[in-house]
């Protein structure tokens, strides 16, 4: 399989592709090896996952150069995630222990009733290539910690990093069999859930999603889906403009618009509407957009080639629909997969814009006549991973975003993820949970003690 730089189209380096003879030799390994890992104390795993950690730390520009070079992200934001990953490690570290320790629900005249949690047993984990630590870690990390066995599937397009979290979880001290990784893309992925795993996790869009549903239904395997989003903000009348125009800026263009939770869509009150939208452009047109290997650029390439066809047809659809165009709109002329950042104003829940996943540097505001129209607007989609909204009151924001219909709610931020708190969507953007203790408990089943005696 080749690898490519998407800021060049250059092909860089070729990797071995898996056949489904390895697949299956994979699995039935780690599922041969899992019962011993998870016979292991809790202290022992935590330990050689705490050296992971320390090892990626350690290692961190070397990685963060990797990422930039296979997905285009530019190299302060890949910095960026490797610098957040300790923390987010930190947080399973610290909180698997207890999150499945299990309890005593009863104790009387002779009958103890009891909960413990198990392992799954062997867990699939096809991923994405948009925050490979991120999302790959919010899966391998509590999976092996609470004992079980991972097959990892990183995307084609973040093939290089895969391998280096491969290379690092083995130097630490996981073994060879209990985490292994499939290279590939689609294929690899379909032949994966045809192997007798136990579960499968998986971060991708909506139609990979249910396709991975579908072929877990067949068999009855326990699925997790983080899918993608068409995240809403409202912009009440009594915003800091100025806070609000700079954040949702960066909230929507940040990984050059490529984050599950980037904002895709913003409302904006009709008072305030226009000096929004113009300190919004401004704040748009002055984006570095370059070279990822830079420190100075802000917006990269598109890691997906294919996207740029999508933010084509979404700017001809609004445009046809009467938005307006008021920077960008089209690629950039240079080899690689380059589009300019784009601000469409005017912007109406009937574009495509504003109804399907951009997952690229671009994003339609619309104006609304006040809270209730904002509200309705914003649970106008088959998504629901995020939505925030800016005002100066609390009780307002809270009021509104209760009804939202939403796995994350912000008041005031917005593209933000926190270990410490529930990861999942509604609708289309997914199924069950990962991060917090619940997104610990995923990865576990329990079981039902009925003592008598
Ligand atoms: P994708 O659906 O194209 O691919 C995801 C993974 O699925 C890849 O590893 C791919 O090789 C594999 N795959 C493709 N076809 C398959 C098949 N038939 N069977 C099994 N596996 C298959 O998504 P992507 O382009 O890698 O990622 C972008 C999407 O991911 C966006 O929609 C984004 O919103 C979403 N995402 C969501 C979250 C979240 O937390 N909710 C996080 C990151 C990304």
């Amino acid at each position: 399989m080749e690898i490519y730089n998407p800021a060049t189209g250059q092909a860089f380096q070729q990797v071995a592709e898996d056949s489904v003879a390895s697949i299956v030799q994979k699995v039935e390994k780690a599922r041969a090896a899992q019962p011993a890992w998870a016979g292991r104390p809790q202290r022992e795993r935590a330990e050689i996952l705490q050296r992971f950690r320390d090892l990626a730390l350690a290692r961190k520009e070397e990685l963060a150069q990797t990422l930039t070079r296979e997905m285009g992200k530019p190299i302060t934001q890949a910095r960026n995630e490797l610098s957040a990953l300790p923390s987010r490690l930190d947080f399973f570290l610290q909180n698997t222990e207890r999150a499945v320790a299990g309890e005593t629900v009863l104790t009387e005249a002779g009958l103890t009733e009891r909960i413990s949690f198990e392992p799954l047993g062997v867990v699939a984990n096809i991923s994405a290539w948009n925050y490979p630590w991120f999302v790959g870690s919010n899966v391998f990390f509590p999976a092996l910690l609470t004992g079980n066995a991972l097959i990892y599937k990183p995307s084609e397009l973040a093939t290089l990093t895969g391998l280096a979290i491969d290379r690092l979880l083995h130097e630490a001290g996981v073994p060879a069999d209990v985490f292994a990784t499939v290279v590939g893309a689609g294929q690899a992925g379909a032949a994966l859930l045809d192997t007798p795993i136990d579960a499968v996790c998986f971060t991708g869009s909506y139609a990979t999603g249910r396709r991975i549903a579908e072929a877990a239904s067949k068999r009855l395997l326990k699925v997790q889906l983080e899918l993608g989003g068409k995240d809403p903000v409202y912009v009440a009348d009594d915003a800091d403009v100025e806070s609000a125009a700079v954040g949702l800026a960066d909230g929507a263009f940040y990984n050059t618009g490529q984050s599950c939770c980037s904002v895709e869509r913003i409302y904006v009150h009709e008072r305030i509407y226009a000096g929004f939208v113009e300190r919004f452009v401004l704040e748009v047109s002055r984006f570095k957009i370059g070279d990822p290997q830079d420190d100075a650029t802000y917006i990269g390439p598109l890691t997906r080639s294919e996207q740029l066809g999508v933010l084509e047809r979404q700017v001809q659809d609004a445009v046809a629909k009467g938005g307006v165009l008021r920077v960008g709109g089209k690629r950039i002329d240079r080899p690689g997969n380059w589009f300019a950042p784009t601000v469409i104003e005017h912007a109406h829940n009937r574009m495509e814009l504003m109804r399907e996943e951009s997952f690229g540097p671009i994003i339609g505001i619309a104006a609304v006549s006040g809270d209730e129209q904002a509200l309705l607007e914003m649970n106008d989609t088959d998504y629901g991973l995020t939505a925030g909204v800016y005002t100066k009151e609390r009780a307002r924001a809270e009021t509104l975003l209760a009804r939202v219909h939403a796995g994350s709610a912000y008041w005031n931020c917005c593209d933000r993820v926190s270990a410490r708190l529930p990861w999942s969507g509604r609708g289309h953007s997914g199924l069950g949970t990962t991060l917090s203790t619940l997104g610990i408990r995923t990865f576990v089943q329990p079981k039902a003690w009925h003592l008598r005696g």
